[in-house]
């Protein structure tokens, strides 16, 4: 019942996207072609993620700016804790600020070595709380925050991980973003949970569109996101049919955004791996058209 439900919502939905800064002048292209696609949906924001240790800086600084001058879109950086000290961080946000840019998404980020603990920088910032607290002193940024249905790989307990959450809250972030992952039943729990711990900014889902399986398993592994067995088996057979792929990814996509729909949610976030087609079609079948700007 859920697609003759979004015709009639129509209009009630918000999307936001998410990128990543490209490596390569042909990746550039892609993700300013997929920009350019995703715009007239006209997103609440579009954010550009910061490479691991922030090994990005200057590619994800690049793509935010681009985004500001070219299009009327509203662009949301970014910005880990990882190998920097406090006023190296502090920096990097106020020549956001300078430039524009009034929407950051605050992460604690993940050790450089993959399966290592996370250590914080002798002079950074502990955690992403520590991190929002820092910004809102820096400029009254639009904050973001990571948060997981399935709890962090490095939370003790579900309890502590919506503490964690609640910290960020508290600190100023606006919203959180969620981790994806393939249970609407799992995700609108969490959002309940955490309403109950007193955590009143709004939860919006992240959505990953699967195409293929393997990579979404990578992905999955360091977290804390669990990929079930149906979604396996809905691709088995395919490798070669890419095609094939792509519309089942949509129509898995559409159904956990029909449930959570039901659900109340009204803000869908798209990982897009900076391809416009998937998080395109998801949202037309969400109702959601393209707008004149
Ligand atoms: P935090 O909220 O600080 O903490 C994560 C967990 O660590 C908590 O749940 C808690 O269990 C534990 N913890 C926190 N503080 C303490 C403490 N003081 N003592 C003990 N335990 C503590 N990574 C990138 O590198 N670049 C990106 O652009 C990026 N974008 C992301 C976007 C979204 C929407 C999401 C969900 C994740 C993103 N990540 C990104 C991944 C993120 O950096 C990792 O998941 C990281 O491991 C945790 O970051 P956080 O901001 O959730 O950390």
């Amino acid at each position: 019942q859920h697609l003759p439900l979004f015709a009639e919502a129509r209009g009630d939905i918000q999307v936001s996207f998410e990128f990543f800064p490209p490596k390569t002048e042909k990746m550039a292209e892609t993700l300013w072609d997929s920009v350019q696609t995703l715009a007239p949906l006209q997103p609440r924001f579009v954010s550009v993620t910061y490479g691991a240790g922030g090994s990005t800086r200057e590619r994800t600084h690049q793509t935010v700016e681009r985004i500001l001058k070219e299009t009327s879109l509203t662009p949301a950086a970014h910005l880990t804790c990882v190998g920097a000290s406090k006023g190296e961080v502090d920096d990097v946000a106020r020549e956001y600020w300078d430039l524009g840019v009034r929407n950051i998404v605050a992460l604690r980020g993940d050790p450089p070595e993959p399966g290592s603990k996370y250590q914080p920088h002798p002079h950074g910032y502990r955690d992403a709380a520590e991190l929002v607290e820092g910004l809102k002193k820096v400029a009254p940024f639009d904050i973001s925050v990571a948060a997981y249905p399935e709890c962090h790989p490095d939370s003790s307990s579900r309890r502590f991980d919506l503490e964690n959450l609640k910290r960020k809250v508290d600190a100023g972030a606006d919203r959180a973003i969620s981790q994806f992952f393939f249970s609407a039943d799992c995700f609108l729990r969490f959002r309940d949970e955490a309403a109950a711990a007193g955590i009143d900014a709004e939860i919006v889902p992240g959505i990953l569109p699967v195409s293929n399986v393997a990579t979404t398993r990578r992905f999955a592994q360091t977290c804390g996101a669990a990929i079930p067995q149906w979604l396996d088996d809905l691709f088995e057979g395919l490798d070669d049919l890419p095609a094939a792929r792509q519309l089942i990814a949509a129509t898995v996509a559409a159904e956990l955004c029909g449930q959570l729909y039901a659900g109340g949610i009204r803000h869908f976030h798209f990982y897009t791996l900076n391809r416009a087609e998937l998080s395109y079609a998801i949202c037309h079948l969400l109702g959601v058209r393209a707008k004149q700007s």
